[in-house]
């Protein structure tokens, strides 16, 4: 089988391009509204050069560390500290905590990624992964797992009543907002994704597990790919080709 790279378009940001978006095209409001029905403190994390190898000099030696953002007076200033990192990739952390610091739930969800579905060309992980291409992916393998996507969120429509989606830069991740969902245990959460799975869909267990608590943020910008991570409603994913959307192309791809 043939190695093959992203979609068209699809390729790493350098760092001036991470500066550039997060200094001027990150949208802290929307990232606002997304923790609005949230209480209690949210933590971020970025990660700088772990897949690309691109960071800044002067953190060599934390490039490919989870670093946690914990410390901040408001949005603005985790802004600063992402400007300051210049990462590949900033997450949040699903788990939520009381003022002690206490974790008092979780927020579910679920992910799925292109390198998961078995494509009929590039065929399946494991395929994917004997040619060292495990995060490669084409674009009819976005158009499956957008597929999946749909059905995974019609599926949970019937379970939850509040669901979020988003584009990863990669794949979706479907978010539960419903109070009840952050209640779960551990075994429950084991549970549906097992459940999740036996029906079809090619979910990463250990994010709906909750063993992977950090999540990508919103708004911010997949530095593996140059897309923008991008909720979307229903409608608007049914449509939603990630390729030649113009809403999640950051303006340095001009
Ligand atoms: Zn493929």
């Amino acid at each position: 089988m043939a190695r093959y790279n992203l979609p068209l378009g699809m390729r790493y940001s350098t760092l001036q391009e991470r500066k550039q978006f997060y200094s001027s095209e990150f949208n802290l409001q929307k990232v606002a509204e997304w923790f609005d029905m949230r209480h209690g403190r949210v933590k971020f994390a970025v990660i700088m050069g772990r897949h690309t190898q691109i960071y800044p000099e002067k953190y060599r030696e934390d490039a490919s560390t989870t670093i946690i953002i914990d410390e901040y007076k408001d949005l603005e200033d985790v802004k600063q500290q992402i400007v300051e990192f210049l990462p590949e990739a900033v997450y949040y952390d699903r788990n939520v905590y009381d003022e002690n610091g206490e974790k008092v739930g979780q927020e579910l969800a679920f992910d799925l990624d292109p390198e998961n579905v078995v494509c009929p060309v590039h065929g399946s992980l494991d395929d994917k992964m004997k040619r060292n291409q495990g995060l490669s992916f084409c674009e009819l393998e976005l158009d499956m797992v957008k597929t999946e996507a749909v059905h995974l969120y019609e599926n949970l429509e019937s379970r939850f009543s509040d669901l979020r989606v988003v584009y990863s830069g990669r794949g979706f991740h479907i978010h539960v907002f419903d109070l009840e969902a952050y209640k779960l245990t551990a075994k429950q959460r084991l549970e549906i994704a097992q459940q999740v799975k036996q029906e079809g869909f090619h979910i990463d267990d250990w994010v709906t597990s909750g063993e992977m608590r950090l999540i990508r943020l919103p708004y911010s910008i997949n530095g593996l790919v140059s897309r923008i991570v991008l909720p979307l409603t229903k409608q608007e994913l049914e449509s939603f080709n990630p390729v030649t959307d113009e809403q999640c192309k950051p303006k340095f791809l001009g």
